[in-house]
This record gives structure tokens, C-alpha cells and sequence, in this order.
């Protein structure tokens, strides 16, 4: 399981730019919570503080009460996925998905596994040799999305995951992403200025503007009073 708390988080860039003001959140098991917001409120910068991609510069973050401000990315039982999936060129899709697995020396029987049981919930299982080149956008983007869930990890954070995709993939990819979630049983976040796609999706939707919460709250809550 995997409950997230952000207790009174403050984000202060090196050029003295302030992202993120006293951002307070308790997330349950296995909720979907999106973060909209105009870009520029602060959403990838609060989710890269989760992943711990960027330093807290001032609150307490928490996974099932232990303090993981301190901890390394590698060390965080999180998985990411980013809006430009920058796949490997030159590796193809099952050594894409492996990658990350076997920098972390996780057996070859095991990689194997996670790998073709990912690439099965993915529907791309007819792939795994193919290079990314020859495959499409909505193809790559369910590789950007293996390589994330092979790690098991019980947080799944996704920034802007579908942004790159035509408009009708973006919306089949969206209930994609929620039988995945679903299905890997994780606790997820994720991060879109587009407000259809967080009424659509989220459990809970945090709404933020200008570095601030504005609103938190089940999409019919936060759509019937804007
Ligand atoms: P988005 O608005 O889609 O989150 P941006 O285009 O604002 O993304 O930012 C892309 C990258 O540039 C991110 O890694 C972000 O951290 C970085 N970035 C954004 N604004 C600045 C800035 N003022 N100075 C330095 N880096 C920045
Ligand atoms: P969003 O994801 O909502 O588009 P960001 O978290 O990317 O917003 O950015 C929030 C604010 O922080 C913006 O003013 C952006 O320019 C600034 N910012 C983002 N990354 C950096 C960075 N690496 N250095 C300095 N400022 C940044």
C-alpha cells in the first residue's frame, strides 16, 4: 500500500523563484488524484518534489508515515512517466522496459517476466523486438508507460502523459490508464492542464494556480462550484 501525505510544502527555486506555496495533501491507497492548472502553477514542480527529482525546500513529505524528504530517487518506491517519453533509439522495446530493471540487478528470470507480463497488459507484446522508430506515437507512449510499471513500485506519478498524442488516442488512452492503474493496484498522480482529462480521470482533482491549492475535491464538487 502506499498513503502520501504533504504537510505545508514550499518550493523556492535556486533564482529565487517561488513554484510552490504551502502545498498541503493527504492521498489515500490507491487513489487516482489529478493536478490541473494553468501552466506555470506548479504541478510538474510538486510531482517532481514526490519523485524526488527536486529538493524540498521547506514542509515534510511522507509514504506510509515514513519521512522521505532525505530519499534518494532510486531509493523511492515511485515510477514516472513523462510527457516526452524519450525512448532509447537504439534498444529495442523489450530492452527498453528491461533497462531500468537491470540497472537495479534484478535477475534476468525476473526482468523476463515483469517485462512480458507488462508488455501483456499493454497490448504491445507484438513489438518487443521492434525499435521505437517503427512504431506509433500511442505504441510508444504504452512502451513510455511499461518501462514505468516493470518496477513494481506502488506510486505512479505521470506528467502530462498524453500530450503528445492526436486527440481521439488521448481520449481512448485515458481509460487505458485507469484499468492500468487499476490493475498494478498503485497509488497514482497525475499531472494535466487539460480539464476534461482530470474530470474524466481523477478520484480527486487538487486544482492549482499561481504555485497555490485552489480547490481539492471529487470532480462533481470542484465542476459544479468553479
Ligand atoms: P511545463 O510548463 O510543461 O511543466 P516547462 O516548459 O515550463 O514545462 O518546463 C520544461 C523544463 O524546464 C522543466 O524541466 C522545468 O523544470 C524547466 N524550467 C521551467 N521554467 C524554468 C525556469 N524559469 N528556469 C529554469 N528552468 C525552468
Ligand atoms: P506547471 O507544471 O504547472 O506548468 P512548473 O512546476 O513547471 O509548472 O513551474 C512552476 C513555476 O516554477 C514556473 O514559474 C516555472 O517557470 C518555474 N520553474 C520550473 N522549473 C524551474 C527551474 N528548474 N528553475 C527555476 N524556475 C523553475
Amino acid at each position: 500500500m502506499a498513503e502520501l501525505s504533504l504537510k505545508h510544502i514550499d518550493k523556492v527555486y535556486d533564482n529565487n523563484v517561488q513554484a510552490v506555496f504551502d502545498f498541503n495533501l493527504e492521498i489515500k491507497d490507491k487513489e487516482f488524484i489529478v493536478f490541473v492548472g494553468p501552466s506555470g502553477c506548479g504541478k510538474s514542480t510538486t510531482l517532481r518534489m514526490i519523485a524526488g527529482l527536486e529538493d524540498i525546500t521547506a514542509g515534510e513529505f511522507y509514504i506510509d508515515g515514513k519521512l522521505m524528504n532525505d530519499i534518494e530517487p532510486k531509493d523511492r518506491d515511485i515510477a514516472m512517466v513523462f510527457q516526452s517519453y524519450a525512448l532509447y533509439p537504439h534498444m529495442s522495446v523489450y530492452d527498453n522496459m528491461a533497462f531500468g530493471l537491470q540497472l537495479r540487478k534484478t535477475p534476468k528470470e525476473e526482468i523476463d517476466k515483469r517485462v512480458r507480463e507488462a508488455a501483456k497488459i499493454l497490448e504491445i507484446e507484438p513489438y518487443l523486438d521492434r525499435k521505437p522508430k517503427a512504431l506509433s506515437g500511442g505504441q510508444r507512449q504504452r512502451v513510455a508507460l511499461g518501462r514505468a510499471i516493470v518496477r513494481n513500485a506502488k506510486v505512479f506519478l505521470m506528467d502530462e502523459p498524453l500530450s503528445n498524442l492526436d486527440a481521439k488516442l488521448r481520449v481512448q488512452m485515458r481509460s487505458e490508464i485507469i484499468k492500468l492503474h487499476e490493475r498494478i493496484g498503485a497509488t497514482s498522480i497525475y499531472v494535466t492542464h487539460d480539464q476534461t482529462e482530470a474530470m474524466t480521470m481523477a478520484d480527486r482533482i487538487v486544482v492549482m494556480k499561481g504555485g497555490y491549492i485552489q480547490q481539492i475535491g471529487a470532480p462533481k464538487e470542484i465542476y459544479n462550484n468553479p
